[in-house]
């Protein structure tokens, strides 16, 4: 993965975030968390998915 990103609006380095969702599956008591990784602008809000993490 890239560690860096220039935005596609503005041109601006973006960031990665990271965010965790809890996810509950039936069938299972345990929920699980699940990360999703996206590249945020700090200029203009532009954001998009960044590449899934595997599991
Ligand atoms: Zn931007």
């Amino acid at each position: 993965m890239p560690a860096a990103r220039e935005c596609p609006m503005c041109g601006e380095t973006m960031k990665l975030k990271h965010t965790d969702h809890v996810v509950r599956v039936a069938g299972y008591p345990q929920p699980t968390t699940r990360t999703t990784v996206e590249w945020i602008c700090p200029e203009c809000d532009y954001f998009e998915e960044a590449e899934a993490e595997k599991a």
